[in-house]
């Protein structure tokens, strides 16, 4: 094949490159020709660092348009882009560096010299740095670089990027992305989510995970229309913004924010015709609310690092509640027992995917990835679901979070919807800790907006709905759950705090 992930993704740029591409909240805009332009100064860049075809790039930077230049510029190159969280600190930096032995690496200017010296230790010979007001030593060095760097050819399975997800146990896994895997995903989205060149999407998700990255900013690109590029989810700003967009992704987290003042109203919304939300369960509470107050729908998807987007909701049909639509065109899925056997429908077991957008494997882990294979290429993605007889997935846990009690296998989502349906209750997550009787006990760790509203109470309610051995031992109130940047609750966090209660 003589084309790339690059090629196909710049054959769709508008013909007219002077279009809008990127707006920013300080007013800055970017166009396609920029784009064009910029990641080619940093593919030309990287080659005179040293970088060749197959060769990472790590990249731990604060979220700007040129970063995504930067992205652009690595596939541009034939290299493989590897972001990382810019939470994560030394000693994940040492294990990401000595596990995928970049050539270079990019860091925050305010972080250089504590990279460099971890740089030094794991042997990555060259360290840049790229800030978000269009500085950093690797913006220096691309200025006299060409602004026609040819593009690399690449086969459909080379790599394009290594995406890190940690798992709840063990070191984190560099989840392979091939050129085939992003681009098939990113033509199937914009197609299915109606993308045209006159969207605007509000684009406030962090670019260091696939939603943000590859979900959002493909669509854009693939379609020429044009995205407000926030460094981070700000609800003035949203407000500010939203009236002029027309496509919002985000975390739930995000709509939960959104809908805490009533100054968000159907009028924000006026232009809007698509709002997604992905990467975390979605409330129904927030799906119902969010309905009324703007008469929008939300389109819950579902999709994880390892492959992208695997589910969506539909743009036009039925968009239903608590569940993340059905597969999408070009992906199989299947629920499969503790064997391995398939289930039929209505039947809850493990979600298993295979299609294009389906990952390579885990970066020098051979092993790992067997396990996470089926013979038949389905990839075990360890989310517990059922397939209803329309083909609307519903996920029903992580099969990580199961909890055993007292010998008992318990899946804490349908305690944790039991507990989010009383009065009173914001949300709510179920752990198991250690108990001396049961090997784990259930914990229900739970926010409250009615003050009055007492553990014992909880514990009543769902001894009246749930089978005995799911009823929470302890009920404990906390103001927040404790959220990554993509809105997901850190049950790790929760299980660490409260190991002693028993
Ligand atoms: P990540 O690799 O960070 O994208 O996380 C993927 C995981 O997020 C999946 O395996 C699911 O457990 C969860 N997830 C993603 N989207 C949804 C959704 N719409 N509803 C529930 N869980 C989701």
């Amino acid at each position: 094949m003589t084309t790339s992930l690059f090629m196909r993704i710049r054959d769709r740029f508008p013909a007219d490159t002077s279009r809008v591409l990127m707006e920013t909240p300080d007013g800055r805009t970017y166009s396609y020709a920029d784009a064009d332009q910029e990641s080619s100064r940093f593919a030309a860049t990287l080659v005179a660092l040293g970088a060749q075809k197959g060769d990472r790039i790590a990249v731990q930077v604060d979220k700007s348009p040129e970063s995504l230049f930067l992205y652009l510029g690595c596939i541009r190159a034939g290299l493989v882009y590897l972001p990382l969280n810019t939470a994560y600190q030394a000693e994940e930096l040492a294990y990401f560096m000595n596990n995928a032995a970049p050539v270079v690496f990019v860091c925050q200017p305010g972080r250089e010299d504590e990279v460099r010296h971890i740089a030094r230790e794991q042997d990555v010979a060259v360290v840049m740095t790229l800030g978000t007001e269009g500085d950093g030593s690797i913006i220096d060095a691309s200025q006299d670089q060409t602004t026609d760097f040819p593009a690399v050819a690449c086969a459909d399975d080379d790599l394009a990027a290594i995406l890190y997800t940690s798992g709840t146990t063990g070191k984190p896994k560099g989840a392979m992305m091939t050129q085939i895997n992003l681009w098939s995903n990113a033509t199937t989205l914009e197609k299915l989510w109606g993308f045209t060149r006159v969207d605007v999407l509000f684009h406030a998700l962090p670019v260091f995970h696939t939603h943000g990255l590859f979900i959002a900013c493909h669509c854009v690109l693939l379609s020429g229309s044009k995205m407000y590029f926030a460094p981070r989810f700000d609800r003035d700003e949203a407000l500010k913004v939203l009236p002029c967009c027309t496509v919002m992704m985000g975390v739930p987290t995000f709509y939960v924010r959104l809908l805490a003042g009533n100054d968000f109203t159907a009028e924000t919304t006026r232009n809007m015709r698509l709002f997604i939300s992905g990467s975390a369960p979605l409330l129904p509470e927030t799906f119902m609310a969010f309905q009324r107050r703007t008469g929008h729908t939300l389109l819950e998807r579902y999709g994880m690092t390892e492959m992208g987007m695997a589910t969506s909701n539909p743009l036009d049909g039925e968009r239903i509640v608590h569940t993340v639509g059905q597969a999408l065109p070009d992906v199989d899925i299947r629920v499969t027992d503790d064997a391995g056997r398939v289930l039929p429908a209505g039947q809850v077991g493990v979600l298993e995917a295979r299609g294009p957008n389906v990952f390579a494997g885990y970066w020098k882990m051979p092993e790992k990835t067997r396990e996470e294979f089926r013979d038949d290429g389905f990839f075990i993605t360890g989310d517990i679901a059922l397939i209803d007889d329309r083909g609307y997935v519903h996920i029903v846990g992580r099969a990580k979070d199961l909890v055993i009690t007292g010998g008992f296998n318990v899946y804490p989502k349908e305690i944790e919807t039991a507990i989010d349906d009383l009065d009173g209750v914001l949300e709510s997550a179920v752990i198991g800790v250690p108990h001396p009787d049961f090997g784990e006990a259930i914990v229900a760790i739970v926010v409250r907006t009615d003050p009055c509203l007492a553990d014992q109470m909880i514990i009543d309610a769902i001894k009246g709905r749930l089978a005995n051995f799911k009823v929470p031992k302890k009920v404990i109130f906390v103001p927040d759950l404790p959220r990554n940047a993509m809105g997901k609750v850190q049950k790790n966090i929760l299980r660490d705090q409260y190991q002693n209660l028993f």
